[in-house]
């Protein structure tokens, strides 16, 4: 073992494990490409004032999750901790918003920082795969991003997961709903932290998980009860949409989300063999965000999904992936062929074929155990004689029949046998 370990709160993807994550990317982003949203990469890093205006001074994330740094030039920069003011930021300086019509929808796929507090399903690095539609407010928006989410989790065979909807009202009826259960909290007893959350964003008491808290929540003013009559009508079609796709979700009017700019539509998915890391993934509408980081107005909503805790959620419901062998052919050679297998392994490679070669000089019974570790379908096992007689043997790793097959004849055979 190295001296060196990963850090705390991290881990590494090592294979086999590492091919269910890329499969489990693949799964989320499949639908999303199927459904106009283009490619977007932005830098691990980006000004740490995005986040503080963007994601907001009061959240956990900006005040406690955040790895901050200042480069030798001096700039404050910090790793991404979420994937959507980044986004923005790129297609406001990329000026997509200008390009043609809107809403613009892109998606993502990438690692993460947060200084957490390390535990199962919750780490300092972790990986999301993400979609924002920006520029529009349409509630088949909402919905058609609630029902890809849906897909996707389908499509991986998950069932045990439940998507929770909430609307957080709008800059017309939230100040006003804010105001009274400010007025609310005012009566309870609460600690000094929570009695500071009260103040800079009342709305997060709602979303504590202390059961001391939640009691005295009980008679709390909710926030549906103060729905202005747009956010009132924009909600009901989000959930008229959403059910008319015959997606599942359960009305939850406690559900706030840790992030300050959400207006109306927010949703959560969650997984019940997940313990207390139960979030697999979140998003919601955000109105606001682009003016609060300088651009014009541009309502927008998107979600981001966690790959980690799906990985973890596809493992609580034992749920395998059907990951095809990375390798089909996987040849052996003996005596001097080496030189001529390792050219058939290209040109099966180059065919578009999966093909290995057993390295190190290893003798037969060496190569053949690498055969079966790859996992290939096919092994190509040919000595001198069979050279001189212009043949290789491939071997049915399933029947454990072998043919001779001619070497100019190889790929097409190969290929024919895997069609
Ligand atoms: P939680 O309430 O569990 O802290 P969150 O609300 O902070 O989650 P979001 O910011 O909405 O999470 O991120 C979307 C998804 O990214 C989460 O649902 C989760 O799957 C994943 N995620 C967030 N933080 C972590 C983390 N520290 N480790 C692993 N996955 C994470
Ligand atoms: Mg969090």
């Amino acid at each position: 073992m190295s001296t060196f370990q990963a850090p705390k709160g991290t881990y590494d993807l090592l294979p086999p494990r590492s091919a269910t994550f890329l499969a489990v990317r693949e799964a989320i982003s499949a639908p999303l490409k199927n459904s106009g949203y283009g490619y977007i990469e932005t830098p691990g890093f980006e000004n740490v004032e995005l986040f503080s205006r963007g994601v907001g001074e009061s959240t956990d994330i900006v005040s406690k999750e955040m790895y901050t740094l200042t480069t030798k030039g001096g700039d404050e920069l910090a790793l991404r901790p979420e994937g959507t003011a980044s986004v923005l930021r790129a297609a406001l300086q990329g000026n997509l918003h200008k390009l043609g019509g809107l809403p613009v929808k892109l998606w993502y796929s990438g690692s993460y920082y947060r200084y957490e507090r390390a535990q199962k399903g919750r780490y300092r690095h972790f990986s999301q795969v993400g979609a924002e539609a920006i520029g529009a407010e349409d509630p088949a928006l909402d919905a058609e991003l609630i029902i890809l989410a849906d897909q996707a989790y389908r499509s991986l065979g998950l069932r045990n997961f439940r998507i929770l909807l909430n609307s957080l009202g709008d800059k017309e009826c939230r100040p006003v709903y804010r105001e009274a259960l400010q007025a609310f909290l005012g009566g309870m007893d609460l600690d000094e932290d929570t009695v500071r959350r009260a103040e800079i964003n009342p709305l997060r008491v709602l979303d504590d998980k202390r059961d001391e808290v939640q009691k005295q929540l009980v008679g709390a003013p909710m926030l549906r009860d103060y729905l202005c009559d747009a956010c009132k009508a924009y909600h009901e079609e989000v959930r008229a949409l959403v059910t008319a796709a015959g997606v599942v979700f359960e009305d939850d009017e406690k559900l706030v989300r840790g992030l300050d700019y959400y207006t109306r539509t927010t949703f959560e998915f969650v997984h019940d063999g997940l313990g207390s890391q139960s979030a697999v993934g979140g998003g919601g509408r955000y109105d606001g965000l682009s003016e609060m980081i300088g651009g014009p107005a541009l309502p927008s909503v998107g979600w981001a999904l966690g790959v980690d805790r799906t990985v973890l959620a596809l493992e609580a419901e034992g749920i395998e992936l059907d990951i095809p062998s990375a390798t089909s052919v996987f040849a052996v050679a003996l005596g001097g062929a080496k030189p001529v297998l390792f050219g058939l392994v290209t040109e099966l490679r180059r065919a578009g074929v999966a093909a290995d070669i057993s390295y190190g000089g290893k003798g037969l019974k060496g190569a053949m155990k690498d055969a079966n570790r790859s996992g290939a379908r096919f092994a190509l096992v040919a000595g001198d004689r069979d050279l001189e007689e212009g043949v290789v043997q491939l071997k049915d790793m399933e029947s454990g029949e072998q043919t001779p097959v001619a070497l100019a004849d190889l790929v097409d055979t190969v290929r024919a046998k895997l069609a």
